[in-house]
């Protein structure tokens, strides 16, 4: 069985680093069996009504960010897709009674690809993008609940955005910025959901978790999280890719979910 992860992928300009956190994604890349594609839910592809499926058989890349240097705009990342995945995926959802549709136009954008560029630095395996429904929390573990199918079929699926998100608290010059209590706090709240599979707890994050409106301003980045964790079995153990901060508020805690070795 595939894991499931949730990565955190931090600001564009990750595509440019090579740090502790870019060589911890590079790591997760590199372990065995390697999937037969990935299947990403990004924050950066929050809709309204059905779930959108990439069809495309070699997607663009979508630089859906401004005010960046020149450099991060010739970034490409040329993986392929897997239109039959995605044929799989809207059937999985539609026998979930989860409204599904092909997207034959859509590329990735740049929670998709900044992350996997460090990660599968051979762009050799297809990515297939799942859009992110605007809906309240159990509806997004019950949409991991419908992919985790996929885990058995050698398709990994992968959650793209971040726990501690609040642009309006970054402190954007200071990479290193020490890091605030409250973000920290939240961090930490999460992951303890985590290691114990609390989904229901997780799922009331807004109300049980300290400073949840200040960590999750706007639900995006969070709810990636939320679909990777529906898709997780009693078996699986959490394991942390990466923990650390950028930026003072901005979490890069990444984790994945496997069950025990047999
Ligand atoms: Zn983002």
């Amino acid at each position: 069985m595939l894991p499931a992860v949730f990565v955190a992928h931090g600001s564009p300009m990750v595509a440019l680093d090579d740090d502790e956190y870019t060589r911890a994604l590079r790591g997760l890349g590199a372990r065995q069996p390697r999937p037969r594609a990935i299947a990403c839910v990004s924050a950066h592809w929050q809709l309204a009504g059905p779930v959108r499926v990439t069809a495309h058989p070699r997607p663009p890349l979508i630089y859906d960010f401004g005010g960046f240097p020149d450099a991060l705009y010739r970034l490409s990342y040329p993986a392929p897709g897997a239109p039959d995945v995605a044929a799989e995926i809207v059937a999985l959802l539609g026998a979930a009674g989860i409204a599904a549709a092909l997207d034959p136009a859509r590329g990735l954008d740049h929670g998709v690809w900044v992350p996997l560029r460090h990660a599968v630095p051979a762009a050799d395996i297809p990515i297939v993008a799942v859009s992110l429904p605007a809906v309240a929390p159990n509806e997004l573990l019950a949409l991991g609940r419908a992919l985790a199918p996929l885990r058995d079929r050698g398709v990994l699926l992968l959650g793209s955005g971040g726990i501690v998100h609040n642009l309006g608290r970054l402190h954007p010059d200071q990479h290193g910025a020490p890091i605030a209590p409250w973000a920290r706090a939240f961090d930490h709240w999460v992951r303890a959901r985590l290691e114990t599979r609390d989904l229901a707890a997780l799922a009331d994050y807004r109300r049980a978790a300290p400073h949840a409106a200040l960590a999750v301003p706007t639900t995006e980045h969070f709810d990636p999280l939320l679909v990777v964790a529906g898709s997780t079995g009693s078996d699986d153990q959490v394991t942390d890719v990466f923990v650390g901060f950028q930026h003072g508020t901005l979490s890069l805690r990444c984790v994945a979910f496997e069950p025990p070795p047999a």
